[in-house]
């Protein structure tokens, strides 16, 4: 039973007010064909939307099987909708991108029955209504007659109690007309069918009862027929949220049937996609190169702390802010300058042990630049003189492997090993600077090139502490025996030497050594170094020395003093233990080189090397400049900022295919407004509507991050070839430009980029679902097309 109690429905406009129902108060039967008859405007529309709930009564109630249909919520007026009322429209309302059987299987898909069941109703519906051949057609290619009769068959599908139909005979012959008249008489013997019709021949012909409706009153009712007494049997639809896989299938069958506005947008939105792709590439090749470019500059410039620094930075606060350019007559002394001026490191013992105690585990090779005094002369054009202590002759690494994989040995039996070999040390070109040369007092003048075989004719001669200082007894000090003018002398220490020098072998560094830890010049073995230390400390000058400590200088005869000028101040601890290291009792430290292979490291040794100095007075502090760490630091900042910059430019190019998405999906909810109204007439909740959007524009999403990510693919490596052969052009230096095109994508940033564009897409669809969700369902039955 279906009970209208006094409904009145206005619409209040701007300028006019319309009733279009007045009062309207009707019993209806559980079944019968009911007519609804009346001119046009007279509100037939109206009452047909207010039983099938699209439309609410502006007062009066609608009571249904006892209970009230106003005391529903949203959510169960579609249920109410989907499980009782089929509509049947003059205009079929059938959704043109779907198979007419998709379209009679729609109202069940948001039912929770399974596809075997839906599919059998549907066949079974299909076949009653002779349209078994019709199954996989478009509704444009049906006749009208046809396209009715699938539409009644959708209506029925839920097996509702009630059928609505709106002038469904309007667009059908008279023999179509008959066709569908009789299918829907044959109905009324089990379910309410209450029809809205001009054609009063019709009525008297098949309605059992005619209700007449003039100015939204009801005017007269016929009873023509006898009603069937059917009782209802008492069912329930197991109703459920939405069916994804239903929208999936509405969403992509819409982007086929508008094919080339789907295929721009999708084109278009995976533009962006493409180019956050690139920007992921570049900036992973980039990353690569920055880690290259580190691993080059750490192994070229190691931390190198030398023996003395010049114009050291001075802390902040002590600068004294001058006026440039000033209007003064005032001349500025920078007094404070000075005392930063040079700083002169002093290696103690303490401080070697203190390196010793650094992580291993942070540097690759430490190099000591350790060396021993040594008193050493050379016979040069018949000239004797000193070779001083120079960087350009030095101790190998004790680490006698290091040597054999860094470099290789051009000339000689074997590295050198024994306590008088010396190796010669030449640069890529074979080269061997001639101020080298000079440094260590070999012939250069009107040279242009040895052979390996001369070069290693080369002597030189090593004084022991014994016969280069003599006591004086009547100074009561040491003296250096030969001075270095004194020519005849010093032949006479040469010709009567104990130890003999020679160059034994030619080593050139490797082609692929990481770091080149010697320059051109000569290396000997900690052989000798050993030996030399033993004899040194065995002299009669350096027992002196240690006999006497402070309290005597052996080379003045007076006891040591601080020197205290304006600038510095030298203590007499410092001058003893200088003064051992020229005897060849302490070992010297010219420079301290640290590698690494870590930016991370270098900044760790960097800090452990500060720490040194905190307990120390200014004199014994370590003080060095990493400008090299500082400029790596620099690069860092550098890149983080490109990155940056390129995450702005892809979440810009990401955020513009959103917009892209956004504006196609406001267009598509527009272009289905009928849609919309038909999937509400068929029971689907504003949810669900909602959700067919979301998912198309997830979709569209998907394929445009698919398409996007794919092109990226195939185009990224033209693209950083090119990159890197403009790279190749600019750098004419060792740089290995396979650095920036060997990145690759890794497999989650692909995936999150894909992600991503869902996401975006989703976000994008999101108003344009709401406004979709939200479109009142009477107002988008009335607009045209699909
Ligand atoms: P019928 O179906 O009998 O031709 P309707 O039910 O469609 O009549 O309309 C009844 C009356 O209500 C008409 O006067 C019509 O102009 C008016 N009407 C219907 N829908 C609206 C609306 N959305 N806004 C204003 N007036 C409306
Ligand atoms: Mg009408």
């Amino acid at each position: 039973m279906l009970v209208l109690n006094n409904i009145r429905k206005e619409y209040i406009n701007k300028d006019n007010h319309t009733k279009a129902l007045n009062g309207i108060n009707f019993n209806f039967n559980d079944a019968g064909l009911y007519f609804v008859l009346g001119p046009s405007g007279s509100g037939k529309t109206t009452l047909l939307n207010i039983i099938g709930c699209l439309d609410k009564a502006t007062s009066g109630e609608m009571i249904v099987d006892e209970r009230n249909i106003n005391t529903y919520n949203s959510l169960e007026i579609d249920m109410f909708r989907n499980e009782n009322i089929g509509f049947i429209f003059q205009d079929y309302s059938l959704i043109p991108h779907l198979t007419i059987f998709e379209n009679v299987c729609l109202p069940l898909k948001v039912n929770k029955i399974s596809e075997k069941d839906i599919y059998k109703k549907a066949k079974d519906l299909l076949e009653k209504f002779g349209l078994h051949k019709e199954f996989n057609k478009y509704p444009s290619q049906l006749s009208g007659g046809q396209l009715q009769r699938a539409a009644i068959a959708r209506a029925l599908i839920t097996n509702p109690k009630v059928i609505l139909a709106d002038e469904p005979t309007g667009a059908l012959d008279s023999e179509n007309a008959k066709i569908l008249m009789d299918y829907l008489k044959e109905i009324s013997k089990e379910k309410l069918i209450i029809m809205v019709s001009h054609n009063e021949k019709l009525a008297l012909e098949y309605g059992d009862i005619i209700i007449e409706l003039v100015d939204g009153q009801v005017k007269d009712v016929k009873q023509i027929n006898a009603l069937y007494n059917k009782k209802r049997e008492k069912k329930k639809n197991k109703f459920k949220l939405f069916s994804f896989m239903t929208s999936i299938k509405l969403s992509l069958r819409h982007l086929i049937a508008k094919k080339f506005r789907s295929v721009f947008t999708i084109l278009g939105s995976s533009i962006g996609i493409l180019a956050a792709c690139i920007v992921v590439s570049i900036s992973n090749s980039m990353e690569n190169y920055s880690e290259y470019a580190q691993k080059q500059a750490l192994g070229t410039y190691p931390i190198t702390i030398s023996s003395s620094l010049v114009n050291s930075e001075k802390p902040d606060d002590d600068k004294k802010e001058y006026e440039e350019y000033p209007d003064t007559n005032v001349i500025n002394v920078i007094n404070e300058y000075m005392s930063y001026y040079s700083h002169v490191n002093f290696f103690s013992n303490d401080y070697i042990e203190y390196l010793k105690g650094l992580d291993p585990n942070l540097y690759t090779t430490m190099d000591y630049g350790n060396f021993l005094s040594l008193n050493i002369i050379s016979k040069k054009e018949n000239q004797y003189s000193y070779v001083g202590n120079t960087s350009y002759l030095k101790e190998v690494n004790s680490d006698q492997t290091y040597l054999e994989s860094e470099y290789d040995l051009l000339y000689g039996d074997s590295y050198p090993d024994e306590i008088g070999e010396l190796a010669l040390v030449v640069d890529k070109n074979n080269c061997i600077d001639a101020y080298v040369l000079n440094y260590l007092q070999i012939d250069y003048k009107g040279i242009d090139s040895y052979t390996f075989e001369d070069i290693c004719k080369k002597e030189f001669k090593v004084i022991f502490n014994n016969d280069y200082y003599k006591y004086n007894e009547s100074l009561d000090r040491y003296e250096v025996y030969a001075n270095e003018y004194d020519e005849n002398k010093q032949k006479e220490l040469y010709d009567n030497a104990k130890l003999t020098l020679r160059i034994t072998a030619i080593l050139r560094c490797k082609k692929d050594a990481e770091n080149k830890l010697y320059n051109p010049g000569l290396l000997y073995t900690s052989k000798l170094t050993e030996y030399m230390h033993e004899n040194n400390s065995n002299s009669d000058i350096v027992k002196e020395q240690l006999k006497y400590g402070l309290d005597k200088d052996v080379l003045t005869g007076f006891p040591y003093t601080d020197t205290i000028t304006d600038f510095y101040v030298m203590k007499k601890e410092y001058k003893l233990e200088s003064n051992l290291k020229e005897l060849g009792y302490y070992f010297s430290i010219s420079y301290i080189k640290i590698y690494t292979d870590k930016f991370e490291n270098r900044t760790l040794i960097n800090e452990y090397l500060k720490a040194y100095n905190n307990d120390k007075e200014e004199d014994r502090k370590v003080l060095y400049n990493d400008y090299m760490g500082n400029l790596t630091k620099e690069f860092e900042n550098f890149i983080d900022i490109l990155m940056l910059v390129f995450l702005i430019f892809s979440f810009v190019s990401i955020v513009v295919s959103g917009i892209m998405i956004a504006i196609l999906m406001y267009v598509s909810v527009m272009e289905r407004t009928k849609e919309i109204g038909i999937l509400r007439t068929l029971g689907y909740t504003k949810a669900n509507v909602g959700m067919v959007f979301l998912l198309e524009s997830a979709l569209i999403g998907f394929m445009s991050g698919v398409i996007g990510i794919a092109a990226s693919l195939l185009s990224t490596k033209p693209i950083l070839k090119f990159v890197a052969s403009v790279v190749k052009d600019s750098y004419s230096s060792t740089f290995d430009v396979s650095t920036i095109t060997s990145s690759k994508f890794n497999v989650f940033q692909l995936l999150f980029i894909l992600i991503g564009s869902i996401i975006v897409a989703m976000i994008a669809a999101l108003i344009p679902a709401i406004v979709a969700a939200k479109k009142d369902p009477v107002k988008s039955m009335k607009s045209n097309g699909v």
